[in-house]
């Protein structure tokens, strides 16, 4: 099942996929509204199957011609994995991990699918870092691998845009991570059930003015989907709507000799097999 959220003649809604693969919703101002997708999966799978059966009766709705919103509108946590395939931890000459590297991003830099990503005044270093998501739907703490991608609700797609020399000013990378729309996520949300397991075995890409710039199989990641959810469960509770944004392969533009830096015009594409495509213009703020 797909889930999106929508803004369109200037209502927001939630919407759903048919069989038949269009879309049917409902917005904020009709009766049977049944809530934000955020709020429905904090409510448990049978509240989410039951709101789901709503929003299939609700009102064809083209995409197209809406604005997508990220599928979450306010995720708890937001938890990125950084260098977590080993040819793209070895473009930026760093030693593989023997612990996810985790950083944190803010909601306050998601955008949507078709929306602009903005090249930021101080800085001509806007890279691109194609990426999945898992979302979590089932609280947890100390998940045993085994168990963890129950935990896992369904996933999306995420750019994360990050702005390279405010990256690596400071050890830190929250600043050069966190830049206002920065953070494309969606076009929406896919159950798990309608992918492999843990979203193994798929092929991810980016694309820059349709010219492939990355390209990779999910199965080169150094931590899958139930070792992150395992690890990062035994230092926090997971909560329903946190997402873990699960790293990036190789091919990114500062990596390359001479960097290939996004600007104004430009248009980036996120696919990974089976889910969709996430798709963004950058303009200069
Ligand atoms: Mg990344």
């Amino acid at each position: 099942m797909r889930l999106a959220r929508y803004r369109l003649n200037g209502t927001q809604g939630v919407a759903a996929a048919r069989a038949d693969g269009t879309f049917y919703g409902l917005s904020t101002d009709d009766e049977h509204f049944p809530g934000d997708i955020d709020e429905l999966i904090a409510q448990g799978p049978d509240a989410l199957a039951s709101a789901i059966e709503t929003i299939l009766k609700g009102k064809p709705v083209d995409l197209e011609k809406a604005l997508l919103l990220p599928p979450l509108a306010h995720p708890g946590k937001i938890l990125c994995i950084g260098l977590n395939y080993a040819d793209h931890s070895a473009e930026f000459d760093a030693q593989v991990p023997d612990y996810p590297v985790v950083f944190g991003r803010f909601p306050s830099g998601l955008i949507g699918h078709g929306d602009a990503i903005e090249r930021p005044k101080v800085s001509d270093k806007l890279d691109y870092e194609g990426e999945f998501v898992a979302v979590i739907g089932k609280r947890g703490k100390h998940i045993a691998p085994d168990d963890a991608l129950s935990h896992v609700m369904g996933y999306s797609l995420f750019n994360d845009v990050s702005v390279r020399d405010y990256q690596m000013r400071t050890p830190q990378w929250t600043v050069g991570k966190n830049f206002d729309r920065s953070g494309p996520f969606g076009p929406w949300l896919m159950t798990a059930d309608e992918l492999p397991a843990g979203c193994k075995g798929l092929r991810l890409q980016t694309r820059l003015n349709g010219v492939t710039v990355q390209d990779a199989s999910t199965d080169d990641m150094i931590f899958d989907v139930a070792t992150l959810v395992a690890t990062l469960s035994s230092a926090f509770t997971l909560e329903p709507g946190d997402i873990i944004v699960t790293g990036t392969p190789s091919g990114v533009g500062g990596a390359r000799k001479p960097p290939l830096w996004m600007k104004d015009g430009d248009v980036v594409e996120i696919e990974l097999e089976g889910l969709g495509t996430l798709r963004n213009s950058i303009r200069d703020e």
